[in-house]
Order: structure tokens, then C-alpha cells, then sequence
């Protein structure tokens, strides 16, 4: 890579760490920060606040194609950024158990997917960008110059996902955090559109026994052409 990768795709597993890594190369190029993830949560969280069955693909195809998601920088500072629909606050309920259990089941439906992606692809077409998602490399910015797929085992992810969750949820369980995160694994790369997968040009880097710092640098190496 002879210049600094313009667009930088970051996708893997949930709890894999693609957040932090994103926000923190973000933070070091002067890009913007997009995790894709807060759409399909942002779907879910409007599908389970309606009428509508989760299970009619026909309805939640229709939320997804109408409703108005933003994306603002944060309010507050324990906060990334402000996710808001039809200008009510929804950033911390996004991360609720009930949307938690439901948003793999949303984004399995291609019209769902369809309605994100185009979104995603607009911004991520402008360029200076760092997306973090499942299917950013393959399917949303295919012609990314940097792509980079995380891999953890599932016990590191859930021990990592557990440390976040108690804070909100101190009732929480490794065993209930492991169990819902191999769920979603199974939906997320076993769906017929996009599924998770690495890209073929994709540098994989397997995460257990690094550090953020580690992985930051070696994605900082990458960039370099290094
Ligand atoms: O990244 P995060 O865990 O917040 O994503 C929540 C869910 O959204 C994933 O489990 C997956 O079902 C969906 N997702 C997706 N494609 C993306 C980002 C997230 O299908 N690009």
C-alpha cells in the first residue's frame, strides 16, 4: 500500500474487539468512526417498539426501509456517539438484552440488509472513514484498500463481553453472555446474504493473546504496507 488507506473495513465476530480497534484508528488517522452494528440495533429496537412481529420479514423489511436512524456525535461523555430515531434517544436501550436476543434475527433479512447497506455504502464512499460491521469488506465497501477481519475464541469474547455487560447488568452470567453470543455467531454466519465471513484480501488477525495496543499497531503496520 503506497498511501494511507483511505477507507479502512473492519468486521469479525461480536466481542472481538473491532470497536475499540475502530475508534482507536479512527482517532489516530482523523477519520470518522462508523460502526455499522448501531443500524441494525437502532432496526431491531424500532421493530420490538411497534406492533410488528419480528418473524414477519414483510413488516420489519418495511421499518428498516423507513425509519429515520441518526447517528450524532455523543451528548454525554461516557458516551461515543447519540443513536436516535424519530428524535427520541434510543443510544443506551440499543443495548438491551430484548434487542441483544432479536438484532441477528432482523439483519438475516435481505431487505433489511439492503436498506443498511446502501446507508453505509453513501457515507463510506466519502472516504476517511474506519467501518466496523460483519460484512464491510465483503458486501458494503468491497474496494476498501485496508480490510481487516478479527478472530477471538468465543470464551475470550464472552469473558470480554461479560467485563462491559456487568456494568449495566451486575445479575449477568458468563454462561447466559457465552450462550448469546454463540447464538448470534451462528445466525450472523450461517445467514444467505452476507453472511460473516473474511474477505479473500482480508488480513486476519487472531486477537486471544494481544493486547488493543497490539492489535492497533499491527493494524497501523499494515497501513504502512508494512
Ligand atoms: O457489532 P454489533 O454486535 O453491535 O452488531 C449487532 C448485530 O448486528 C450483529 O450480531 C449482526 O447480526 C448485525 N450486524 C450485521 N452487519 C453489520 C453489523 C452488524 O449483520 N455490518
Amino acid at each position: 500500500m503506497s498511501k494511507q488507506p483511505n477507507i479502512i473495513a473492519i468486521d469479525g465476530p461480536a466481542a472481538s474487539g473491532k470497536s475499540t480497534l475502530g475508534e482507536r484508528l479512527a482517532k489516530h488517522f482523523g477519520y470518522l468512526y462508523f460502526d455499522t452494528g448501531v443500524m441494525y440495533r437502532a432496526v431491531t429496537w424500532a421493530v420490538l417498539h411497534s406492533s410488528c412481529d419480528v418473524r414477519d420479514e414483510i413488516a420489519v423489511t418495511k421499518i428498516a426501509e423507513n425509519t429515520q436512524i441518526e447517528v450524532l456525535p455523543p451528548s454525554a461523555a461516557c458516551r461515543k456517539y447519540d443513536v436516535l430515531i424519530d428524535g427520541r434517544d434510543i443510544t443506551d436501550e440499543i443495548r438491551s438484552p430484548e434487542v441483544e436476543a432479536m438484532v441477528s434475527v432482523v439483519s438475516a433479512y435481505p431487505g433489511v440488509r439492503r436498506a443498511m447497506s446502501l446507508q453505509q455504502r453513501r457515507i463510506g464512499l466519502r472516504g476517511n472513514v474506519v467501518m466496523v460491521g460483519r460484512d464491510i469488506g465483503t458486501v458494503v465497501l468491497p474496494e476498501a484498500p485496508l480490510k481487516v477481519y478479527l478472530e477471538a475464541s468465543v470464551e475470550v469474547r464472552a469473558k470480554r463481553r461479560l467485563l462491559e455487560v456487568k456494568q449495566r447488568d451486575p445479575q449477568m452470567s458468563y454462561e447466559e453472555v457465552l450462550q448469546a453470543l454463540m447464538r448470534r455467531d451462528e445466525i450472523d454466519s450461517t445467514r444467505s446474504v452476507a453472511p460473516l465471513r473474511p474477505a479473500d484480501d482480508a488480513h486476519i488477525i487472531h486477537t486471544d493473546n494481544l493486547t488493543i495496543e497490539e492489535v492497533v499497531r499491527k493494524v497501523i503496520d499494515l497501513s504502512r504496507g508494512v
